[in-house]
C-alpha cells in the first residue's frame, strides 16, 4: 500500500500537468522564435528629482508577439530564467539600453539622461558578464557613466565576494548599481555596508500604503534614512499618489519613479 502510494505520488502522467508541461514547452519554443525575430523592446519609465525633473529612466523588458500583442516580463522572465534563456535575452536588453542611451547623447536635453537597467541572477552570475556589459557599452559607443544596473541582495549574496568584484570592475568605468525591490530580500547590513553600490530603491510594496499602513511608512522612513547615512541615493518606486510622493518627499527621499510621473512606454514619450 505504501509502494502504490509512493509510485502516485510521483505523477508523471498526470494530465494537468501534462497540460501545464507542454504549455511551458511551448512557451518556451516561441520565446526562443521571439529572440531570432527581434520581437523584445524595451519601454522606459520617467525617475524624476524633487521638483518633477527627468533624471533618466528604468528600461523593462517588453514582448511584441505576433499573436498576444504585447507580453508584460512576469509572463516570461520566470520561464526565460528557468530555461537560461534569459541570457540572450538579457544580452538584447543591454544592447539595445545602449543603443538608446547613445541616441540621447546626440541630444543637449537628453544626453545627462541615466538608463536604468534590470539584471537578473543568472545573467550576473556568468563568468564574462563585465565583458558582456562593455562590449554592449563599446558597440553602441554609449557612456558607462549613464548606465545603471538594477540588482537584487538575493543575487548579490549569493556570492557576495564574486559580487563584489564584478561590481569594482564595472564602476572603475563608471557604471553604476542600484538595489532593486529594497526590503524585500534577506537585507543583511554588514553586507550592504560592504557592497559598492549607488543607490537603494525602496520597493513599492511599501509605497503602495505607506499613507495608511504605519508598518510600511517605518520600513520606508528607515530605508531613507539608512540610505542616506550609507551615502546612496534613494528611489522610491511604484509613486501613484501625490500625498505619497509628500510623504515621501518630507521624510527626506529625492527620486521618485511610479505611475504618477509616467507609466513605462516608448522613449519617445518620455
Ligand atoms: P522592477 O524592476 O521592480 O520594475 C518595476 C515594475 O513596477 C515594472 O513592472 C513597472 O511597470 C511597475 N510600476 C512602475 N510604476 C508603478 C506604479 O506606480 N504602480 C504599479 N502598480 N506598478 C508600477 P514591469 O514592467 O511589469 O516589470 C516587472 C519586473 O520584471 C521588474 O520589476 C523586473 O524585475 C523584471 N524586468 C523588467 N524588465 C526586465 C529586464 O529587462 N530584465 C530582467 N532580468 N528583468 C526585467
Ligand atoms: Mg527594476
Ligand atoms: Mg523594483
Ligand atoms: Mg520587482
Amino acid at each position: 500500500q505504501a509502494k502504490a502510494q509512493g509510485r502516485n505520488t510521483l505523477c508523471f502522467f498526470d494530465p494537468a500537468m501534462q497540460a501545464a508541461a507542454s504549455a511551458r514547452s511551448a512557451l518556451e519554443g516561441d520565446i526562443r522564435q521571439g529572440l531570432a525575430r527581434n520581437e523584445f523592446l524595451l519601454h522606459y519609465q520617467p525617475v524624476v528629482d524633487a521638483t518633477g525633473h527627468l533624471l533618466g529612466a528604468e528600461a523593462l523588458v517588453r514582448w511584441q508577439h505576433p499573436q498576444r500583442g504585447m507580453v508584460s516580463p512576469a509572463d516570461f522572465i520566470p520561464l526565460a530564467e528557468q530555461t537560461g534563456l534569459i541570457l540572450p535575452l538579457g544580452r538584447q536588453v543591454l544592447a539595445m539600453a545602449c543603443r538608446q542611451l547613445a541616441q540621447w547623447a546626440t541630444a543637449p536635453a537628453t544626453a545627462v539622461w541615466t538608463l536604468a537597467v534590470n539584471v537578473s541572477a543568472q545573467e550576473f552570475r556568468q563568468p564574462d558578464f563585465v565583458e558582456q556589459v562593455l562590449t554592449a557599452l563599446r558597440d553602441a559607443a554609449a557612456n558607462p557613466r549613464l548606465l545603471k544596473l538594477e540588482l537584487t541582495e538575493s543575487l548579490l549574496l549569493h556570492d557576495v565576494e564574486d559580487s563584489i568584484l564584478k561590481m569594482q570592475a564595472l564602476r572603475t568605468l563608471g557604471v553604476g548599481f542600484s538595489l532593486d525591490d529594497f526590503g524585500t530580500g534577506y537585507s543583511s547590513l554588514s553586507y550592504l555596508k560592504r557592497l559598492p553600490l549607488d543607490q537603494l530603491k525602496i520597493d513599492q510594496s511599501f509605497v503602495r500604503d505607506v499613507l495608511t499602513d504605519p508598518n510600511d511608512a517605518t520600513i520606508a522612513c528607515t530605508i531613507i534614512t539608512l540610505a542616506r547615512s550609507l551615502g546612496l541615493d534613494v528611489v522610491a518606486e511604484g509613486v501613484e499618489t501625490e500625498g505619497q510622493r509628500a510623504f515621501l518627499l518630507r521624510n527626506g527621499c529625492r527620486q521618485f519613479q511610479g505611475y504618477l510621473f509616467g507609466r513605462p512606454g516608448p522613449a519617445e514619450l518620455l
